[in-house]
């Protein structure tokens, strides 16, 4: 972040007084401009015992699986952005059942909100973030080509479940730290 969203002038890097961390601050206006964490959503679309997965077409990962997820939009609830994601992406519509995961991602500020959704038809598609769209059993969704950490273990927790499975809460560490 350069520039003041709220001016124009140019931000520097400070601690504002009454803060503990360092925040990007106006020296003209002296508006303080918070970084927060961004909000994922996803869904994981089921039609009897099988779950829709997409091969993503775009960067990063293009080439490789994950159920529909992506950046919560301004104006519109969690069970609509995971709908939304779930159409764009796979091109067919589920009636959003229940919340699923919640997990953390702190060394990319990143939070996860996973719903499980119920296809409406058995119809779907690419959309234009993927390259093919699938129906996996349990026994054969492709562990080694899944495009994400978090992907692979939330899919996993999903298949190691029982019919009456808690929420699931979770962290993903950061792979580089010691
Ligand atoms: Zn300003």
């Amino acid at each position: 972040m350069n520039y003041c969203s709220a001016c124009g002038a140019s931000l520097i890097v400070k601690i504002p007084e009454g803060d503990t961390l360092p925040r990007f601050v106006c020296e003209r206006c002296h508006a303080v401009h918070y970084e927060n964490p961004k909000i994922v959503v996803g869904c994981l679309p089921e039609w009897e015992d099988r779950i829709l997965l997409c091969k993503r077409a775009i960067e990063p990962r293009s080439g490789l699986w994950t159920f529909p997820a992506g950046f919560m939009e301004k104006d519109e609830t969690l069970e609509e952005a995971a709908a939304r994601e779930t159409l764009e992406e796979a091109e067919t519509e589920v009636e959003i059942s229940r919340l699923y995961a919640l997990f953390s991602i702190p060394h990319v500020n990143q939070i996860y909100v996973v719903f499980r959704g119920t296809m409406k038809q058995a119809t779907f598609g690419p959309g234009t973030e993927s390259l093919e769209v699938d129906l996996f059993t349990r026994e054969d969704i492709p562990w080694s080509k899944l495009a994400f950490r978090v992907i692979h273990d939330i899919l996993e927790r999903y298949c190691k479940d029982g019919a009456h499975a808690p929420v699931h809460v979770g962290t993903i560490i950061d792979p580089r730290q010691p």
